[in-house]
């Protein structure tokens, strides 16, 4: 399967180790098929066994998680939380509250995450954790039992300098409040624990628009490679929550347009464009009422809507798919490519299915890789973790700027390193080398302790 002997180990070892892990053997081979040339010129990483280390996290957590609901009846729900890798910086990755939440989906989302922070440039580690809890249909009171319940086992294992969970899919300002004040109370502890928190107790401007924010300043940068600009391109977007309706307010701030947004139910279509600030407000309101439903959106501004399909059939230049793993698959690469997309731009961690990911590579569609694309999320919550160890905050535009330099660095980064191997303008090879070399190295540096 690989053309090294030392990458077909690891991956048969791991493949034999996780057997009904898919999600997570899928993030393993991509980052392992861009680290090809990467073994080829440095024994160290076979000598110093990194890769097999990488692969294995290094503590896993599972829980029971039981909470009573409305109706006086106990529920069970399953708890998880992956310590990934330390060599960097404390754990740090969201929470996804879910029902296709297992333990393959959060090895996945937490092997990923170590290369996301890498990349950041700022110390952190990686982590990721979550519940099978489906928090559609539950009353604010069920919410709030269920996170105190998760997260009275879960404070036995994080901490402002070992673990700092953030919000992911089904995680908002609502449960990390939640979850944070659990903590505290069981602590008697106010420290930066968990990010992504309130402005009023230790937030940080900008975290809720970071991901979608941090996710078109680099498709801009990644334009401009190519003499382009967001300004005056159409945009596909997919999912309705908090990273796409930040990625819709930036493209409408930089002068493009975004024609869909989608949900479980299926995709709406807005030929004029979700550009006003009453349309992208709607969408903060369509998540906030729990119905998981984008229909809302038709009903409310008379625009098609397409039930149980997705948007990739549209016509559009750029398709920036923010919803979840594996959205997009063969079917939808080819329509995209039949209709003349250039430019494929992840948002959502591995939207793309590896045949998908084939079929886009063979078309020359540039693809913009996740770990890189919404790095801008996680980076913001480091810049909270600074904020809360400085006990200060810095304004909207100090935050801002600092972002923006973050993206730009991690463009520049993943575009030189894919250079210096000799694949030029390969930007998921060039992000996961650049995210490994450092983890790499710090690993190497610090003796074989795990
Ligand atoms: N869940 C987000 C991600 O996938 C953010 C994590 C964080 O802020 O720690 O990167």
């Amino acid at each position: 399967m690989f053309k090294s002997e030392y990458l077909n180990k690891v991956y048969e070892t791991t493949a034999q180790r996780n057997p009904n892990q898919p999600e997570f053997l899928q993030a393993v081979r991509d980052v392992l098929e861009s680290l090809e040339v990467v073994v080829a010129k440095d024994s160290r990483f076979e000598k110093y066994g990194v890769i097999e280390r990488m692969v294995e996290p290094e503590r896993t957590i599972a829980f029971r998680v039981s909470w009573v609901d409305d109706n006086g009846k106990v529920q069970v729900n399953r708890g998880f939380r992956v310590q990934f890798n330390s060599a960097i910086g404390p754990y740090k990755g969201g929470l996804r509250f879910h029902p296709s939440v297992n333990a393959s989906v959060i090895k996945f989302l937490g092997f990923e995450q170590t290369f996301k922070n890498s990349l950041t440039g700022l110390p952190m580690g990686g982590g990721k954790g979550g519940s099978d809890f489906d928090p559609r249909g539950r009353s604010d009171g069920e919410i709030m039992r269920f996170c105190q319940s998760f997260m009275t086992e879960l404070s036995k294992h994080i901490g402002a300098d070992t673990d700092v969970p953030a919000g992911d899919i089904g995680v908002g300002a609502r449960e990390v409040g939640y979850l944070f004040g659990q903590y505290k109370r069981l602590r008697n502890e106010f420290t930066g624990v968990i990010t992504g928190k309130g402005i009023s107790y230790g937030g940080s401007l900008i975290r809720p628009e970071a991901t979608g924010f941090g996710a078109v300043y680099y498709a801009d940068e990644m334009l401009h490679t190519f003499g382009e600009e967001v300004k005056g391109k159409t945009f596909a977007v997919s999912g309705f929550g908090n990273v796409a309706w930040g990625t819709v307010k930036k493209i409408n701030e930089l002068g493009g347009k975004v024609v869909t947004i989608s949900g479980p139910d299926g995709y709406i279509y807005d030929a004029d464009g979700i550009a006003t600030e009453e349309k992208i407000n709607f969408m903060l309101e369509m998540r906030a009422s729990g119905r998981d439903k984008v229909q809302d959106y038709a009903d409310k501004f008379g625009v098609p809507f397409y039930a149980g399909q997705r948007p990739w059939g549209e016509k559009f230049d750029v398709a920036m798919p923010c919803a979840t793993q594996n959205e997009v698959g063969l079917e939808d690469a080819k329509k995209m490519v039949a209709n003349g997309v250039k430019y494929y731009v992840e948002v959502a961690n591995m939207p793309t299915t590896d045949e998908a990911v084939a079929y886009f590579r063979q078309n020359k569609v540039v693809i913009a890789p996740s770990k890189a694309v919404n790095a801008g999320g996680v980076a913001v919550s480091g810049l909270e973790m600074a904020q809360n160890s400085m006990r200060y905050s810095w304004t909207s535009e100090e935050v801002d700027t600092k972002l923006k330099q973050i993206m730009k660095n991690i463009y520049k980064n993943s575009y030189d390193a894919a250079k210096k191997y000799g694949l030029e303008g390969d930007l998921v090879a060039g992000a996961n080398i650049a995210g490994f070399e450092k983890v790499a190295e710090a690993m190497i540096a610090q003796g074989i302790a795990y």
